[in-house]
């Protein structure tokens, strides 16, 4: 989804990615060093090499029309690792590509002139302990403070989300990285 309500369609892999496992299954059932599981291995190399070229295509041309188009790239880091739990969810993202993307984004505005920048996941302020990073979820606004379940600190609730709200902004600035800049055009893109 990018800022200007434009939504980028990725190709769906989950047909060529079942008949991958279903090839996979087949495998594991096949005598080893058989010539029907070399044959077998070989159609599932193919097909991951489908995905692949697909894939290297959209990203492409994706990057290529985003580059283009906008003078700041502003890419929302996808927390992977923190996904890795919902297996489902991670397979689908290894899938998109994501490290690929940023790469190519991050190359062509280099040549373009574009300012790009990758920026963390959002993470609520006033939810999350500044000192060890424990989210102790939403609070009520009548509660000024809080003890950190995990750390034990005691927290001021808007001093805790302000400290939090710098290192997000530090966190940017080190992230980012410079080309050039032209101060007429303002547009730019968010990506997640
Ligand atoms: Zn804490």
């Amino acid at each position: 989804m990018m800022s200007n309500g434009e939504k980028a369609h990725s190709p769906n892999y989950s047909k060529l990615d079942k008949k991958i496992r279903r090839k996979q299954r087949k495998l594991a059932r096949q005598q080893k060093d058989s010539k029907r599981r070399n044959k077998t291995r070989i159609q599932i190399a193919k097909l991951h090499n489908r995905i692949a070229d697909t894939r290297k295509d959209f990203l492409h041309k994706l990057s290529t029309k985003v580059v283009s188009q906008n003078q700041t790239i502003i890419l929302e880091d996808l927390n992977v690792s923190g996904m890795v739990k919902n297996r489902k969810l991670a397979r689908a993202i290894s899938l998109q590509g994501w490290r690929e993307f940023r790469t190519l984004c991050e190359a062509k505005s280099e040549k373009l002139g574009r300012i790009f920048r990758v920026i963390s996941r959002w993470e609520p302020t006033s939810q999350v302990c500044f000192d060890c990073g424990f989210k102790w979820g939403k609070l009520d606004l009548s509660i000024r403070s809080v003890q950190c379940l995990n750390c034990g600190t005691e927290q001021d609730r808007d001093e805790n989300a302000a400290k939090n709200i710098n290192k997000v902004g530090i966190g940017h600035c080190h992230d980012s990285k410079r080309t050039r800049i032209d101060p007429k055009t303002t547009k730019s893109s968010k990506l997640n």
